[in-house]
C-alpha cells in the first residue's frame, strides 16, 4: 500500500444518503479524501444504516482506511405534516392554523408532529418553517391549535422543518426515536454519536450516562443550534468530546448574520479546550448541482480552515447531491491551500489549566509540541490508551505530522476525526528503547520518515499502565 506524508490536516465529514451508499462509491469517496462518514438519523431506516455501517466497515479493512463513523441523532426537530399535493400556497396576510391533531393539511390548516406546541408558544411568538423561507407570527392559541398570520408565504411543503426561535421548547433533547436510534448506534459500536437541539451541558451528560451504561466508549458531539446552547457554550465545551457548529438551524433560530461571529468564537472556545469542532451546512450547497463550488463557498471553507476548525462536514452535497466526489476533491484542495500556504493556522500553543488533575502531563504534550517546532521536527508521535493524549497534541496544532499508537484497536478509528491526528495500532514490545525503535521502524517503512529527519516521541511509564503522558525523547533517524 502507497502512504504519503501529504495529506490534510483539517478534516472532511461527510454525509452519506442516496447519492453515496453504495460499497464502491464509500470506497471512492475514503480514496478522494473523506475522514469521517456520518449517519443522518433524521432519514433512512435501520436496515439502511446498518447495510452502511457494514460497507465502511468492509472498506477500512480492505483498504487499510481509519474512517469513523459518527451517528447523528435528530433530537426534538419539529415537522409539519403532510399537506395536500404535496404542496400548499399560503400568501403574506392570510391566517395559517396549526394543528397537533393528525390531518392532511390544507393552505388554511396544517398539522405538525410536535404535540406540545400549544402549550409551549404564546401570541407575538414567530414560527419559521423551511429554513426561514416561511415566516409566521402567533396571533392566539385556541385548543389544540395555533392560529398564525402568515409574514413570509410560498409554498409550504410536506414534512419541513420549522424552527421557533423565541420559544422555550419543553420536549427533553433525547426523543423515544432518539433513545432507539441510540441503542442501535452502541449496538453497531459507532465511534462517535451527535444529539442535535443541545440545550445545556445536562443533556450531554445524560447522553455519556446512557453510552457509559451501555458498557460502551463511544465519543458524544454537541450540536450548537439553538440561543440556548450559545448562552451556555462554555459549560457544553467542559463536558463534550467535540462540538458541532451547526449553522442550519443556528441561522434560523438566531440571526444568520450573528452566526460567523459565533463560529468563531466557538472554534477559538474548542481549541483551548482541546475539544475537536466540526463546522457543518451549505459549505458547498451549490454542489448539490453544479460541479464547481461559487467562490463565497471556496472562501468559506478557506476562513473555517483559517479559524482552527479541525473538520468541515458536508450533508447533502455528499448525501443526495449530483457530484460527492468533486465535493471532495474541492474541499480537500482548498484545505491543501490553505494548510500550504497559511502559517498561522499551526502552533497554536495552549497553557494548561492549573486547576487539570493532569496539568503536569499535559505540560508534558506542550512541550514536545514546542520543541517540534523549535527543532523543525518531522513527526510528533503520542502514545495512548484512553485517546487524550490524542486530543491533547491535535490542539496544539504542531506543524510536524502527529501519529498516535495505541493498543486499544477503536480509538485507531475513533481519532480520525482530530485536526492532524493519524493514529496506528501498536502491540509490541514492553521496554521504552525497543518500542521508540519499533514505531521509528514502522514510520520508516510506511513512508512517513526518512533518514535524516527529526522526531519526537511521548509516551507514558510503564507502557501498559493506565499513566498519562510523562516522558519525550528526540531522535534524528539514522
Ligand atoms: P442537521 O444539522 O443537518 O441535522 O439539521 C446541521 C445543522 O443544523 O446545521
Ligand atoms: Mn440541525
Amino acid at each position: 500500500m502507497e502512504h504519503t506524508i501529504q495529506y490534510n490536516r483539517t478534516k472532511i465529514v461527510a454525509t452519506v444518503g442516496p447519492a453515496s451508499n453504495t460499497k464502491d462509491m464509500l470506497h471512492k469517496l475514503a480514496h478522494a479524501g473523506v475522514d469521517v462518514f456520518r449517519l443522518n438519523f433524521s432519514h433512512g431506516s435501520h436496515d439502511v444504516h446498518a447495510q452502511v455501517i457494514k460497507y465502511i466497515r468492509e472498506n477500512n479493512e480492505e483498504q487499510g482506511h481509519t474512517i469513523p463513523i459518527l451517528q447523528d441523532l435528530q433530537g426534538p426537530k419539529i415537522r409539519i405534516g403532510k399537506v395536500e399535493n404535496d404542496g400548499v400556497e399560503i400568501t403574506p396576510g392570510q391566517e395559517l392554523v396549526i394543528t397537533t391533531e393528525d390531518m392532511l393539511g390544507t393552505s388554511q390548516k396544517v398539522s405538525t408532529t410536535y404535540t406540545s406546541l400549544c402549550e409551549d408558544v404564546g401570541a407575538g411568538e414567530s414560527i419559521l418553517v423551511d429554513d426561514g423561507k416561511i415566516e409566521l407570527k402567533v396571533l392566539r392559541v385556541q385548543g389544540r391549535e395555533v392560529v398564525t398570520q402568515v409574514v413570509f408565504g410560498g409554498i409550504l411543503k410536506s414534512r419541513k422543518g420549522i424552527n421557533l426561535p423565541d420559544t422555550a421548547i419543553s420536549a427533553p433533547s433525547l426523543t423515544d426515536k432518539d433513545e432507539k436510534d441510540l441503542e442501535f448506534g452502541l449496538a453497531n459500536d459507532v465511534e462517535w454519536v451527535a444529539l442535535s437541539f443541545v440545550r445545556d451541558a445536562d443533556d450531554i451528560r445524560d447522553l455519556k450516562d446512557r453510552i457509559r451504561r451501555a458498557g460502551k466508549d463511544t465519543k458524544v458531539v454537541a450540536k450548537i443550534e439553538k440561543p440556548e446552547a450559545i448562552a451556555n457554550m462554555d459549560e457544553i465545551i467542559s463536558v463534550t468530546d467535540g462540538l458541532m457548529v451547526a449553522r442550519g438551524d443556528l441561522g434560523v433560530e438566531i440571526p444568520s448574520e450573528d452566526v460567523p461571529m459565533h463560529q468563531k468564537t466557538l472554534v477559538r472556545k474548542c481549541n483551548e479546550a482541546g475539544v475537536p469542532v466540526i463546522i457543518a451546512t451549505q459549505m458547498m450547497e451549490s454542489m448539490i448541482e453544479n460541479p464547481r463550488p461559487t467562490r463565497a463557498e471556496t472562501n468559506d471553507v478557506a476562513n473555517a480552515v483559517m479559524d482552527g476548525a479541525d473538520a468541515l462536514m458536508l450533508s447533502a452535497e455528499t448525501a443526495a447531491g449530483k457530484f460527492p466526489l468533486e465535493v471532495i476533491r474541492s474541499m480537500v484542495r482548498t484545505i491543501g491551500s490553505i494548510e500550504e500556504n497559511f502559517e498561522d493556522i499551526y502552533n497554536k500553543w495552549h497553557e494548561p489549566s492549573p486547576e487539570s488533575e493532569l496539568f503536569a502531563n499535559d505540560n508534558v504534550v506542550l512541550t514536545a509540541a514546542r520543541l517540534s517546532d523549535r527543532v523543525n521536527a518531522k513527526v510528533l508521535v503520542g502514545m495512548t490508551q484512553s485517546g487524550y493524549t490524542g486530543f491533547r497534541l491535535s490542539s496544539h496544532r504542531p506543524k510536524a505530522h502527529i501519529f498516535v499508537f495505541t493498543h486499544n484497536s477503536r480509538l485507531r478509528t475513533q481519532l480520525n476525526l482530530l485536526w492532524g491526528v493519524r493514529c496506528m495500532h501498536y502491540v509490541g514490545a514492553e521496554s521504552t528503547n525497543d518500542t521508540f525503535k519499533e514505531l521509528e521502524d514502522i514510520l520508516c517503512q510506511k513512508g512517513f520518515l526518512h533518514q535524516g529527519d527529526t522526531f519526537i516521541k511521548t509516551a507514558s511509564m510503564p507502557f501498559h499502565g493506565q499513566g498519562r503522558t510523562n516522558m519525550l525523547k528526540i531522535t534524528t533517524v539514522e
